[in-house]
Formats: C-alpha cells, structure tokens, sequence
C-alpha cells in the first residue's frame, strides 16, 4: 500500500521512515527547521536491532562501510582498574558518528525529500497527507500540541558533555566513579570519541575548566582527553526522559523516537529506537490501511520503549552509584562474565 507522508523533523528516526516508506513507492516530503544537515556531533552505537532496522530501510551497508565494529567493552574504576569486561561476537554495535549516519540516510533518498530550514507546519495545514509522522525530538512541538505540557519530558537527574579529539581508541571503555562516569570510544575519521556525566541538579554550569576538575584525577586515559580537548569540541546538555505517554498516536499522527520516549543515554539506545520505531512504523503502513497501521504500531513499540526508558534510568543511578560501590563492582563483574 502507498500513500503520502509528512514527516515533521529530519533526525535519526525521521529520515529512517523517510527512506523506508520511499522504498516502498510513497511520496514523502520531510520537514527539517535546521538550515542544512549537521556538520558535528559525536559517535552512536548502533546495536544489531538497529543494523536491521537500517537494512530494512535500504541503507544498513552504508552504515557497516563508514562505522567502526566494536565487539568488546570494559568497565573500569576511576584508577583504571577494571570492574568487567564484555567480548562478545553476539553483542557487536557499529559505532558511527551522527553527521555520518545523517549522511548515510540523506544520501538513501532523492535530494528533494528533506526541506531544510522548514519548521514544521500546523497540523491543520497537513491535510493532504495521509499521515504525519512527529520525529522533532526531544523538545518536539507536536507532542506538546497533541497531549499538553504535562507529558514533556523531565530532567533525569543528570547532565552530560561528549566531545572528540584526534587519534584512535582501540576498544569502548566506560570508567564509573562516585557520582560520575567517563566514556571513550572509537569513530571513524581518526578520532577518539569521549562522553561524560555527572548527578547534578538541572542547568548546573560546567565547562571544560570544571570536567577537568571533576576527571582531572581519573586515569590517565581521560586525563590525556582531557589535556587534549578544545573548548570548541564540547557539547554539554542536560538530560531528558519522557513520562509515559497515553499513545504514541492522535488521529494520524504518529509520534517515533525522542518525541514519544527520550531516555538517558546510559544504554546507547535512543537513536536505536528511533530507527526500530521508524522501521516497524513504515513497514504497518505499506501492509495496511493507515488507522490499522497506527494502532498496530503503537501496540508494538509503546511497552518496550516504556521499558528501556526505566532501564535506561537505572544503569545511569547504577553507574554513577555514591554508595555500595564494592558491592555494584563484584555484581556487574560476575555479569559480564556472561555477556
Ligand atoms: C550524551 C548522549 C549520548 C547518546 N548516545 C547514544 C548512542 O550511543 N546510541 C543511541 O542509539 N542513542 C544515543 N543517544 C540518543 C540519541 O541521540 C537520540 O535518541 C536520537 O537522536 C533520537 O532521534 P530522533 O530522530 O527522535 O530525534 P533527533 O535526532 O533529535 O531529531 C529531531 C529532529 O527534529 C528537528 N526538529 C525539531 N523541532 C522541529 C520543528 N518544529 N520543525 C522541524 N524540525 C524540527 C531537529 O532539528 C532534529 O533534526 C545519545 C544521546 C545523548 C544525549
């Protein structure tokens, strides 16, 4: 079945159903506020359910060519010390930065589809379409439009930075200290990709000054990011998760990705689900009629992605853990015995 499409944001999820429902001969006009796609950003993990979500989008080749495949993960301790290991061939991710995977998914469909610098139109606007489908992230205004304030997603108790300098990591390493965590990770391009957080109330300052005073102690692979890094490679946010929704669907709309549940990024799964949400979204609806499609398709990813945001929540208090260290070390130790 083919019919036409808006879809309001062109992010990881928009331009996943994007490419997906142009594969199967509908006509499709995205609408992107930003004037072009984006120039930086830093490395995602995409997990084997989003590889074939991506395939199935036409485009999951592109994704292995440009990524670096990582099959091994260690935890460490602020001394470098490790808590466990992860090496597994199962459990492989292909870690790809996000203006290359944007590239990937741009260059899957005709060059007309995507409207830069279009912020979406009211929805009353959109009649012609057969569905909309709400991918305008975390902050997304149709959500707002359609369930109210209420269900805007709330500070998660934590703020992030993530950045890159040049060079070449050889494995993901993910170091857990008091109150904090520090990541680092490959990316293709010869660079090395690093995150962080820290528990701290919503809209703390923190600059490059005050991540080198809260890490500056930590081993010396962050103390070397840290020495490294300019202040124009950091990004800081404060972190978002959603409340659960009463449906991911009004009418014909169809809310996919951060616009429906933002989560912490303690498990890397987001921009996972937003592709597997895009994915299970675009393939109802060249199978069905579209209010059909919809139900289904909220039926399908409301209760797993509810979970992954809980989930999500709780490896991030896990990580950050200020009491009962020993005890976390020697559990998450046992367990990635059996990764
Ligand atoms: C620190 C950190 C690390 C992360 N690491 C990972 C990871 O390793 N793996 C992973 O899977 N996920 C990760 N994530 C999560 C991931 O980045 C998001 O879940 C993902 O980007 C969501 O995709 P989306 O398409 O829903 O939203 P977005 O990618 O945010 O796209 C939304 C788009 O809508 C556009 N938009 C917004 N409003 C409007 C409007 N009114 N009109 C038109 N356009 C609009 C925006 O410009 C944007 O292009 C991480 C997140 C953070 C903060």
């Amino acid at each position: 079945m083919a019919g036409c499409a808006a879809i309001l944001g062109g992010g990881i999820g928009g331009l996943t159903v994007a490419n997906h429902l142009i594969r199967h001969g509908w006509d499709v006009t995205v609408f992107e506020r930003s004037p072009g796609p984006p120039t930086t950003g830093t490395a995602l993990g995409m997990w084997p359910q989003a590889m074939a979500a991506l395939d199935a989008a036409g485009v999951g080749d592109g994704v292995r060519q440009l990524g670096t495949l990582q099959r091994r993960a260690a935890f460490l301790r602020p001394d470098g010390s490790v808590i466990g290991r992860v090496d597994s061939t199962r459990r492989t991710a292909y870690l790809i930065s996000r203006p290359a995977l944007l590239g990937v998914l741009l260059d899957g469909m005709p060059a007309d589809v995507v409207r830069f610098a279009e912020p979406a139109p009211d929805l009353a606007t959109l009649a012609e379409f057969d569905v909309v489908v709400a991918a305008d992230g975390t902050r997304s205004a149709t959500r707002d439009f359609l369930f109210g304030a209420r269900y805007r997603p709330t500070y998660a108790g934590m703020t992030a930075w993530r950045g890159w300098i040049p060079g070449e990591a050889a494995s993901v390493t993910e170091t857990w200290g008091p109150g904090g965590l520090f990541g680092i990770t490959p990316r293709e391009g010869g660079l090395v990709n690093w995150f962080a957080a820290v528990r701290s109330p919503a809209d703390s300052p923190g600059g490059l000054d005050f991540l080198r005073a809260r890490f500056g102690d930590w081993h010396q692979d962050i103390r070397k990011i840290l020495e490294q890094v300019g202040p124009d490679v950091v990004l800081h946010h404060d972190l978002y998760e959603s409340p659960a929704l009463p449906s991911y669907v009004r009418g014909n709309v169809a809310l996919i990705g951060d616009a429906a549940h933002s989560m912490a990024p303690n498990l890397g799964r987001g921009a996972c689900e937003a592709m597997v949400d895009a994915v299970t979204l675009g393939r109802l609806l060249t199978e069905r009629a579209v209010p059909d499609a919809l139900g289904r398709y909220d039926r399908a990813r409301r209760r797993p992605t509810r979970r992954l945001v809980r989930a999500s929540h709780l490896v991030g208090r896990v990580a950050t853990a200020e009491r009962w260290i020993g005890l976390r070390d020697s559990v998450v130790g046992l367990g990635s015995r059996f990764a």
